[in-house]
């Protein structure tokens, strides 16, 4: 915080606020300053914020904002710089805040708050690690009973009920269940068609434990592949090798994108890979770092992020690979451990 020339920091997002706080609720705002760290809910979560933090003070709003009661607290008495995060911060939010805090001066504080997410605790990645192996359970599991004929929203539900049974809270997004030439849809939703002798099915989903999540995607094939299929799935497989040989501490995001997609330009399929290459996951599923063409960051130890490369050819197939990695000093760590072949059911 004095790093960054602040005297506090306002907190509206709630999965950082559950990392500052401990408080799981959906609603709220917390505040960490010098003086120490307030959070204001509403009555529908006083109960739950008591259980869950320690030495935090606590304020309930009744009856007005949260953000009105934060700035009558006395929190910022002697705070003239406050920190923010514009991103997740609605402006008539933020005129109420700034209404009841005259003389303040407010900056948007996203960097900080980015690098407080992007680089994790040991028991952060522990919670993901959990994450993974429940999530790498139900995969084998689903393998097993996989079949010609199942429509994909049933596997999909079936895929939330392995969660929950082998220790997760609940899924970490709608799992992706896709089949035939619907794997091309790269972020679509599993629907009532049934697998066939030949097809291709794609699966990416992940759990939650301790809020933290899981993220990994699989592409596998009915019966036989096809030579196109099976040539696709070697292109997307090489990529994923070269990006995560690519990784060393300190390494520009950028490049490691830029190994996958020189690999896949090899085979002709560059133009085939629209997504950036990964993400940051934790409390949230998509957080810093940004692996992509643009991004400006580095992958240094502490941080936790997918690798995922795809190609997909409209209305004929798609196809995708995704591990979650932990940075180390000593370079990356793949957590996810499902073969990666294509493999036969
Ligand atoms: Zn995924
Ligand atoms: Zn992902």
């Amino acid at each position: 915080m004095r790093h960054a020339g602040l005297d506090a920091v306002y907190v509206s997002e709630p999965t950082t606020i559950r990392l500052l706080t401990g408080f799981t609720g959906s609603s709220g705002a917390a505040v960490v300053s010098r003086s120490g760290t307030l959070l204001v809910t509403d009555p529908r979560y006083s109960e739950q914020a008591e259980r869950e933090t320690h030495r935090v003070r606590l304020c309930t709003a009744v009856g007005e904002t949260v953000e009105r009661v934060v700035a009558r607290s006395g929190i910022f008495r002697r705070a003239r710089r406050i920190g923010i995060d514009e991103r997740h911060l609605t402006l008539s939010r933020f005129r109420i805040l700034a209404d009841g805090l005259p003389r303040r001066r407010f900056r948007d504080a996203a960097a900080m708050f980015d690098e407080l997410r992007a680089v994790k605790h040991p028991a952060e990645i522990a919670a993901v690690k959990r994450a993974v192996a429940v999530s790498e359970t139900v995969l084998r599991a689903l393998l097993q009973l996989l079949e010609p004929g199942m429509r994909e929203r049933d596997i999909a539900a079936e895929i939330t009920r392995l969660h929950i049974e082998h220790g997760a809270e609940k899924d970490a997004f709608d799992p992706i269940v896709l089949s035939g030439p619907r794997t091309s849809l790269i972020h679509g939703r599993p629907g009532t068609r049934r697998i066939r002798s030949g097809d291709l099915v794609l699966f990416d989903f992940g759990c939650t434990v301790e809020g933290y999540r899981s993220d990994i995607t699989r592409t596998v094939v009915i019966g036989r592949a096809r030579p196109e299929l099976r040539r696709a799935h070697s292109a997307v497989l090489a990529a994923r090798e070269a990006a995560v040989a690519s990784i060393t501490a300190g390494v520009p995001a950028a490049d490691v994108d830029a190994s996958a997609r020189e690999t896949l330009k090899r085979f002709g399929l560059d133009d085939r890979f629209p997504h950036a290459l990964g993400h940051g996951i934790g409390l949230s599923i998509h957080e810093p770092p940004r692996i992509a063409p643009s991004s400006q960051d580095r992958l240094i130890p502490g941080m936790v992020f997918t690798i995922e490369p795809g190609v997909y050819i409209p209305r004929r197939f798609g196809i995708r690979i995704e591990d979650v990695l932990v940075m180390t000093e000593r370079g990356p760590l793949v957590i996810s451990h499902a073969p990666r072949d294509l493999i036969a059911v």
